[in-house]
């Protein structure tokens, strides 16, 4: 991302609410954003470079920041229609040890889940990546 758009993106960020979920009932608004998720969307050419094409970059409030570093929750993220869903690792059937896992396609949006995207691009590999590193 270039210095123009962090600058743009930080400009807007006061009027900005968190995009993620935050259980059922609660309306987007309430949680202030105070950074944001970048995520590279891309993929890898045949010389093994990773290319990216664009990043989708989410607000996100104090709380899921938090989230997104500890080791207790997993965010499922649909790259489709940007719903969320948190797992709680410590209940989940499945042992989980990512911090995200980018859904293409949801229960929301899509008759089936077309795929699950944590390590077909390296870049995106489950890792939380912040525009201000020294927020979260
Ligand atoms: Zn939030
Ligand atoms: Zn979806």
């Amino acid at each position: 991302m270039n210095a123009i758009d962090k600058l743009g993106l930080l400009a807007d960020l006061d009027g900005s609410f968190c995009e993620l979920n935050h259980g059922p009932g609660v309306p987007q608004g309430d949680y202030p954003a105070c950074n944001y998720l970048v995520v590279p969307i891309g993929y890898r050419d045949q010389s093994h470079t990773d290319i990216v094409v664009r990043e989708l970059v989410i607000p996100v409030c104090h709380e899921c920041a938090a989230a997104l570093l500890g080791e207790e929750w997993t965010l499922f993220y649909c790259l489709d229609c940007g719903r969320s869903q948190w797992i709680c690792r410590a209940l989940a059937r499945l042992r989980y040890r990512h911090h995200i896992l980018w859904l293409h396609g949801c229960p929301h949006c899509a008759e089936r889940l077309r795929g699950l995207s944590f390590n077909d691009f390296p870049a995106v590999d489950g890792k939380a990546e912040f525009l201000i590193p020294e927020a979260a």
